[in-house]
């Protein structure tokens, strides 16, 4: 007998949705093509380091969301206070920017600059209003292009390996919390004492087990629900279909082929796999689409350390064009059970695309690499390094260009002709999403599939803050 629910990808999305629906009394089944659930939200032990793929702060709005995350995680929980900031011209910058930080850290000729700048453009846009069409117009009409340049476009360039013309200004719209250079000031200046900055200064974070924990915890309650199944290394490799049903699986498992028969299918792995993997294939324009979207990739590179930390960040971001890394960050300062006593692990992140230069990097050239950046900022001294590993993350961020938006919808429109499939998640929608959105898209579709609201998973991204 088949089970009600087939799930493609035990991301928190799928685990999300699996949950629900096992909770409402449906029999799931979630095959995960690595061996681990949790997605880009898993983590790993090795050497006695606790770690995640790169800095993974857990916050959301959602209430829901987030009492059933507290409850699942029980008393392996503790509250952070955020620090993050942004290293450049030789110095740390909070972030999000902070008017007294910048005031008070950048050279005054570019802070005089820079509210030239920010005046200048708020006149222009006046008379001659900047459209909101590319990442770099959305920014440069709020921030004016001084500190467009110091700390949005050297850094999206560099992250997104494109230039910021060909970024979607949905980008910005959806991520970047200070809207114009007014309100960061206000929101410095007029902030009464002892009342957080931002809602999201505070964040909680398992005391042991890292990120990973609450995929964890979602899977074993899905275990418990009843007859349902959470296969791992389980390497999908077609899904038949015919007419307006999708009928089965195929699936590769310890190297022994199967088909599994399919009531219902969710897919949480990335849209441009979903098509690749529809047997018949989609019409030739759907396929164009999907060979227009792109993801980008990275490599984590962790270094491992014989002193008790390296700073008190849990990240910092790193702009500048003359070093390789984008971002760092030290799993100590998420939890100190992170690491043992006497010694750190630090993640730092190399944006590119598979199977490009970086991508094929071998372990030695990547953590010279990765540690020279972290000796030239002052952090370390290479030969401080006992040791590294290295993470290649393939399908890291969907990638905002100016037409994603269009393919995307080809592509979801077309997998809308079949009556027992959903898409959901990051991945499956092309959303830059963090955790509690997947989670929440998992528990809305759910919720739907048991009928218990009208609600529209894929909606929920809309006029949310982001954060990684
Ligand atoms: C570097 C980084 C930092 C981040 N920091 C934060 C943060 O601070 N806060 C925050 O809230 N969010 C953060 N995020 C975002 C967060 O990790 C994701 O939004 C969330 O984990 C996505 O969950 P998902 O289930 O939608 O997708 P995924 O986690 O990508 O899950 C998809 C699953 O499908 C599986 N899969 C793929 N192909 C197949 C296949 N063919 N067959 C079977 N399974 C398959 C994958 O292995 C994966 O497990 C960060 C992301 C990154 C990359």
């Amino acid at each position: 007998m088949p089970h009600d629910h087939t799930i493609l990808g035990a991301g928190l999305a799928g685990l999300s949705a699996g949950y629900t629906l096992a909770k409402g009394g449906r029999s799931v089944h979630l095959l995960e093509k690595e061996e681990y659930v949790g997605g880009l939200a898993a983590s790993f032990e090795k050497d006695g380091y606790t770690f995640d793929l790169g800095p993974h702060r857990f916050h959301t709005r959602n209430q829901r969301v987030h009492d059933q995350v507290v409850e699942l995680l029980g008393e392996n929980i503790h509250w952070r206070d955020r620090l993050s900031r942004i290293f450049m011209l030789g110095k740390f910058f909070n972030y999000p920017l902070n008017a007294t930080n910048i005031v008070t850290s950048l050279p005054p000729w570019l802070l005089f600059r820079s509210f030239v700048d920010y005046f200048a453009v708020r006149i222009r846009n006046r008379i001659h209003p900047i459209p909101d069409d590319c990442f770099q117009n959305w920014i440069l009409k709020r921030f004016g292009k001084t500190l467009y340049r110091l700390f949005f476009g050297t850094y999206t360039e560099k992250a997104w390996g494109i230039p910021c013309t060909q970024i979607s200004a949905d980008w910005a719209s959806q991520r970047i919390t200070l809207l114009n250079l007014m309100d960061t000031v206000k929101k410095t200046l007029f902030r009464p004492k002892n009342v957080p900055r931002t809602l999201v200064s505070k964040f909680f974070y398992p005391l042991d087990g890292g990120i990973g924990t609450i995929g964890e915890r979602y899977a074993e309650e899905i275990l418990a629900a009843g007859a349902n199944g959470v296969d791992t290394g389980v390497d999908v490799k077609r899904v038949r279909w015919e007419g307006n049903r999708i009928l089965s699986v195929d699936v590769t498992q310890d190297g022994e082929e199967r088909s599994i028969e399919v009531n219902h299918l969710i897919s949480t792995v990335p849209v441009t796999t979903m098509i690749d993997l529809f047997d018949p294939a989609p019409p030739e324009e759907v396929l164009q689409s999907r060979r227009s979207l792109r993801y980008k990739a990275i490599v984590f590179v962790f270094l491992a350390l014989d002193r008790e930390k390296v700073t008190d960040d849990h990240w910092i971001y790193l702009p500048e064009q003359h070093l390789k890394v984008h971002r760092i960050s030290e799993f100590k300062n998420f939890s100190e059970r992170c690491a043992p006593p006497g010694k750190t692990l630090v993640a730092a992140e190399i944006t590119c695309n598979h199977d490009d230069h970086v991508w094929n990097m071998g372990k030695d050239e990547l953590t010279d690499l990765a540690a020279g950046d972290l000796e030239t900022i002052g952090l370390l001294k290479k030969d401080e390094v006992v040791a590294s590993f290295i993470h290649r993350e393939r399908y890291s961020y969907p990638l905002y260009d100016l037409t994603y938006r269009e393919h995307v919808k080809a592509c979801l429109d077309w997998q809308k002709r079949f009556e027992n499939f959903e898409a959901t998640g990051r991945q499956g929608l092309f959303q830059y999403g963090n955790m509690d959105h997947s989670l929440a898209m998992g528990l809305v579709l759910g919720e739907r599939l048991l009928k218990k609201t009208d609600a529209a998973h894929d909606e929920i991204l809309d006029s949310e803050e982001h954060v990684d």
